[in-house]
């Protein structure tokens, strides 16, 4: 029989799946790998899981304790799951640009969500950042894990997004393209994939425009979960060989493609990440592998990315999703 023993135990060996529309005119594969079929939904399920072990094997996380991190509500799904197996209370501090349908998901998973404002400085008291330390030093048997600078989230990708690419594509990979927020995933994957290739493979980072990965200031921007105004020590700026910037209203518009024309309902760095890997992909011959990663699914984006007037309200729209004309036959 094969019955899992837990939900966590299900997280990783997500598969690939060739992209066909919105590559028209491309002669290289590009194959985006699938990480809202994690089962908290997202890439961070991976990270949740190797942080969590780690913390406990270090002592830093004790029988009962309290999970507190600042996060886009990814991360704060994987950790939910894990502290809900082993019996952690979870305390998760959003910005308050975080969709309240993804805050509602943390709630429903059992954790405490504490929301601050996004038009603050890292350093201001009542920045996430900020009032996530003081929750840490308020709360009895509280442990951060900080994605940020937690070295178990690169590792986490080093030991399971890396390997499984290369198995999935025989070897075969040539390019990767992934987003950078905390540079978690593209620091364990990128590293693994040059490792293992001999520094064949080449890593593109995708930010959004403004963002300090591709020399920004840290303008903000919409698009969620990428993106930085500060350098976390979680990415290693040395295994990128380039950067592309990409604009919100490119992101979503692509992020919509991707639901229309190749069945994907993803988030907004998904649409971002794919942009990346199109500008990539259009440079290279036939037999190119470009293997994008997707990092969460679109449904906690439906009031935003899927809304035709809240596209509209930033200019952002492009291609309205119920105008398109119902043609009959007489
Ligand atoms: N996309 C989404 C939706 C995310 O939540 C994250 C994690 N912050 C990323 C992309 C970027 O991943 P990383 O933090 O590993 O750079």
């Amino acid at each position: 029989m094969r019955i899992a023993e837990h939900i966590v135990d299900l997280v990783g060996n997500t598969p690939l799946v060739r992209l066909h529309s919105v590559t028209a005119g491309i002669g290289a594969t590009v194959a985006a790998k699938v990480e809202y079929l994690n089962p908290g939904g997202s890439v961070k399920d991976r990270i949740a899981v190797k942080m969590v072990d780690a913390a406990e094997a270090s002592g830093e996380l004790r029988p009962g304790g309290t999970i507190v991190e600042p996060t886009s509500g990814n991360t704060g799904v994987g950790l939910a799951l894990v502290a809900q197996r082993r019996g952690y209370h979870c305390i998760f501090v959003c910005p308050d640009k975080v969709s309240e349908d993804k805050r509602n998901v943390l709630r429903a998973y059992g954790a405490e969500v504490v929301v601050c404002p996004t038009s603050v400085p890292p350093d201001h008291p009542d920045s996430y950042y900020s009032t996530s330390d003081r929750l840490v030093r308020e709360t009895e048997g509280a442990w951060k894990p900080n994605q940020y600078a937690n070295v178990n989230g690169p590792a986490s990708h080093y030991e399971t997004t890396g390997p499984e690419i290369w198995a999935d594509t025989d070897g075969k990979i040539t390019h990767f393209i992934c987003g950078v927020g905390t540079g978690g995933t593209i620091t364990g994957t990128g590293r693994y994939l040059k490792e293992v290739s001999g520094g064949k493979v080449q890593v593109i980072g995708v930010d959004p425009e403004g963002s300090v990965y591709s020399g920004g200031t840290g303008r903000p921007y919409l698009v969620e979960g990428v993106g930085e105004d500060f350098w976390p020590t979680a990415y290693d700026p040395s295994i990128p060989d380039g950067i592309e910037a990409v604009s919100d209203a490119d992101a979503f518009n692509m992020t919509r493609r991707l639901a229309r024309e190749e069945g994907l309902l993803v988030g907004g760095s998904c649409g971002m990440a794919t942009v990346g890997a199109l500008r990539v992909a259009a440079t290279l011959p036939d037999d190119a592998l470009v293997v994008v990663l997707l990092p969460d699914g679109g449904r906690g984006y439906l009031s935003k990315i899927f809304n035709d007037d809240w596209m509209s309200s930033y200019g952002f729209l492009r291609s309205p999703l119920d105008g398109h004309e119902v043609q009959t036959r007489v």
